[in-house]
C-alpha cells in the first residue's frame, strides 16, 4: 500500500539530524527568522533577537515562490550572503528554501539545512536532487498532500543517499478559511508510528495568524512533534511578505519560555512514568 522502505519506522532507532551543534529528534528543536531576507541590517538583527530568545537555528527565504510573479521573488545570491553573515555573527545554523534543483549545488554552500517548500513537495528532480547532497533537508508537506504522498516524497531523498530528512507539517488546505490553512496537528503522532524521522511544526503558515502561533505551538508540542519552524521578524509591519503571521521579537520570546517550560515538564512526566 505505502511503498515505504527507508522511511519506514521498523525495528531501528529514531533518527536524529546533526545540523552544527543541534540535534533535531533529541529535545526542542526551534527554527525562527523572517519570511524573506529583504536586507542584511533586518536579517542579523532578527537573528540576533531570536538567538537571545533561545532559536536554535535561523530560517530565512532568498529564493521565495510567491503566487504572483510580479511579487517580490526574493533576493537570490545576495539573500544567501546575508544569511551567512548572519551566522557568523550569531552561530546560528541556516536554514533556507531551494526552489529549483539547479540550485541545489551552490545554495548547499549557504545553507546549512536546504528546505523544499510546499508547492515543492511533490517536484521529483528537485527532491532527488537534494537527495543527492550532503546536507539536511527539512520537507514541507505539501498543501494538498496525504500524509502517505508525503512520506513518499522523503523516500524519494532518502533513496538517493540522503538520511537526514526533517519533516515538516506546515497546514493543509481545507474548506476552513479563518485559517490561511488548517493545521493537522493527528500527522505529528501519525508521522511518528509510521517513521523514524523527526517531524516539526510550522505554526505560522498553518495559521496565517499572529494571535493562533502561540497555542499551537503548545498543542503540537504536546503531541509529539521534535521542533518548531516560526516566522519571527524585527520589524513585522515593515515586513514584504507574511506580516499577518509573522511574531516580533517580544512575542517569540513570550512563546519560547512558555514552550521550553512545557517541554521540561512533559520531559520529567515521561521520565517518571519510565
Ligand atoms: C516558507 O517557509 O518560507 C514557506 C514558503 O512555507 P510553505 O512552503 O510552507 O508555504
Ligand atoms: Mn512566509
Amino acid at each position: 500500500m505505502t511503498n515505504l522502505k527507508l522511511a519506514s519506522l521498523g525495528e531501528g532507532e529514531r533518527t536524529v539530524i546533526p545540523i552544527d551543534d543541534v540535534a533535531v529528534g533529541e529535545g526542542f528543536t526551534i527554527i525562527a527568522g523572517p519570511c524573506t531576507v529583504e536586507s542584511e541590517k533586518q536579517t542579523i538583527e532578527t537573528a540576533i533577537a531570536v538567538k537571545k530568545a533561545g532559536a536554535d537555528a535561523l530560517r530565512g527565504g532568498a529564493f521565495k515562490p510567491r503566487s504572483s510573479p510580479y511579487a517580490f521573488q526574493g533576493l537570490g545570491l545576495k539573500g544567501l550572503q546575508i544569511l551567512k553573515k548572519a551566522k557568523m555573527e550569531t552561530g546560528l545554523p541556516i536554514v533556507t528554501e531551494v526552489l529549483d534543483s539547479r540550485d541545489v549545488l551552490w545554495v548547499s554552500e549557504y545553507a546549512d539545512v536546504l528546505q523544499i517548500g510546499t508547492r515543492n513537495m511533490q517536484n521529483f528532480s528537485l527532491l532527488k536532487e537534494v537527495g543527492r547532497s550532503k546536507k539536511p533537508v527539512l520537507l514541507k508537506r505539501g498543501m494538498n498532500s496525504t500524509i502517505y504522498e508525503w512520506l513518499n516524497c522523503a523516500e524519494y531523498i532518502l533513496s538517493e543517499g540522503n538520511p537526514h530528512v526533517i519533516l515538516c507539517e506546515r497546514g493543509i488546505r481545507t474548506f476552513e478559511q479563518y485559517t490561511r490553512n488548517t493545521l493537522d496537528i493527528s500527522a505529528v503522532p501519525a508521522v511518528k508510528e509510521l517513521s523514524h524521522l523527526p517531524v516539526i511544526v510550522d505554526p505560522s503558515h498553518a495559521t496565517g495568524r499572529i494571535s493562533l502561533v502561540e497555542p499551537l505551538c503548545l498543542a503540537c508540542l504536546a503531541a509529539g512533534a521534535d521542533g518548531l519552524i516560526i516566522e519571527v521578524d524585527i520589524d513585522p509591519n515593515a515586513a514584504v511578505c507574511d506580516k499577518d503571521q509573522t511574531l516580533d521579537p517580544g512575542q517569540f520570546a513570550e512563546i519560547i519560555k512558555k514552550v521550553r517550560s512545557l517541554h521540561r515538564f512533559l520531559s520529567g512526566k515521561q521520565a517518571e512514568a519510565r
